[in-house]
């Protein structure tokens, strides 16, 4: 009895193992194919560089999106695309002009930017003295000294998830205690002078008030001078407002599925981006890896059985309604995966997914597959913003992994263009993208 369970286990595991493998063996031809195609492109760094060139800050709302979106589809239609779009209308914040000046007790002006979604100072400057805090537990210990004053947080980056808490929700906090305008110390691991924007909101039945993110050196500039005991003044110039909602569009090209066709692989990234630097790696790049994914498949006369799909999501940034509309508008389709790289075309190291079960086991299995480019780390989590809304359509969610250490030294900055990109790595990352949608589609 004991001999034959042992041997029926053993049995077992031999046919798990067999199963285990039965993707990866299947698609390996085509792998290679793929891999050696992307390791010789040379057109998807041209492509990212050529439209982050002519269309940098493609803030929701801007010419530059709208002109940015007309150059993708008249190239897609020049390659044989069939594109399609789908109207969306977008917030529409504008910046306008902007500045920040030490008063007291010296004059020195100061690099700023104002976070997506603030309010401006009233068409007239706003003069007032500053606490800096490095926490919220800070600003509630001294929550006397805050009426009137400006509220610098002085926040040290751990992870963007824990720290981004502060520029999101931190000019409410300080507003409710009276504070009359915030500073965020950017946002980012690393900085040489460098201004982070990014999205803020404001909590309902609180005053609105300017918020804007002031550089490291900055924050850790006037921590010096609090602790020291130095009294300082800021005045704080900034036109920043809100129009009404304005038309944009999602871009869709695709492959139909030969067998299945209302079984859909959607794969892309978010095509707008902060209206400071060019959006190469937010996420220009992973829209067109995406895209030269599939412009790779179509050259290779590779045909899958379920459609595969591309798509441009428009107003991640400051919205997601391109997201939220892509999965009402699609409805009518079944979604069995989505991946979305919004992380920056790195050297890419894998993908994340919430897939379980069967699903993950194929995910797992088809990873395999990704280690000539050292991309077979396959780790828990949530694909990326622009695919949620299809998880409540039942869509298993991916995200494209890469080597990301760099990214958040550029993330929302005017340091954010494409010469921070390698041309082997975002091909590899068009290998990843490619090989996963294109296993998944045909499983
Ligand atoms: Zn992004």
């Amino acid at each position: 009895m004991k001999q034959l369970t042992l041997l029926g286990l053993a049995f077992l595991a031999t046919v798990q193992l067999f199963a285990g493998d039965e993707l990866s063996k299947r698609f390996a031809a085509d792998a290679s194919r793929m891999l050696s195609w992307t390791r010789d492109d040379k057109g998807c760094y041209n492509l990212i560089a050529d439209f982050t060139d002519h269309y940098p800050r493609r803030i929701s709302g801007s010419e530059n999106l709208e002109k940015g979106l007309d150059w993708l589809i008249d190239k897609m239609t020049q390659e044989g695309w069939n594109v399609k779009t789908q109207p969306v209308m977008v917030p529409n914040w504008k910046r306008g002009k902007e500045s920040l000046e030490m008063t007291q007790p010296m004059s020195r002006p100061m690099q700023f930017c104002a976070l997506g979604g603030s309010i401006g100072t009233n068409g007239k400057p706003l003069t007032a003295g500053v606490l800096v805090v490095k926490s919220y537990d800070e600003l509630k210990q001294r929550k006397a000294e805050v009426p009137g004053k400006i509220v610098v947080y002085n926040v040290p980056f751990t992870t963007y998830g824990e720290t981004v808490n502060y520029r999101y929700n931190g000019p409410s906090a300080a507003a409710e205690l009276g504070a009359v305008a915030t500073l965020m110390r950017s946002v980012g691991p690393y900085g040489i002078q460098t201004v982070h924007t990014g999205g803020m909101g404001y909590k309902d039945g609180v005053p609105k008030i300017p918020c804007g993110a002031i550089t490291i050196e900055d924050a850790l500039l006037m921590q010096r001078m609090q602790d020291r005991g130095e009294t300082m003044q800021l005045t704080l110039s900034m036109e920043a407002k809100w129009l009404p909602d304005a038309p944009s569009r999602n871009v869709i090209i695709e492959i139909p599925g030969s067998e299945l066709p209302n079984e859909v692989v959607v794969m892309g990234g978010h095509i707008d981006s902060w209206d400071i630097g060019t959006g190469a790696m937010d996420d220009a790049g992973g829209c067109i890896v995406a895209w030269r994914a599939l412009y790779m498949m179509n050259e290779l006369g590779m045909r899958p059985k379920r459609t595969i799909r591309v798509c441009f999501w428009t107003n991640e940034e400051n919205g997601l309604r391109g997201g939220e509309a892509y999965a009402k508008l699609t409805a009518n389709e079944k979604h069995v995966l989505a991946i979305e790289s919004d992380a920056g075309v790195f050297a890419p190291t894998g993908f994340n997914t919430d897939a379980k079960g069967k699903d993950r086991e194929a995910i797992e299995d088809i990873g395999k597959l990704l280690a000539p480019v050292h991309a077979n780390n396959i780790t828990e989590g949530g694909g990326g913003a622009d695919i949620g809304p299809l998880k409540a359509y039942g869509a298993v969610m991916a995200g494209l992994e890469v080597q990301g250490d760099r990214y958040f030294w550029y993330h929302h900055t005017d340091g954010d263009t494409v010469d921070k990109l390698k041309e082997h790595e975002v091909n590899d990352c068009t290998y990843a993208m490619a090989l996963l949608a294109w296993c998944y589609a045909n499983k």
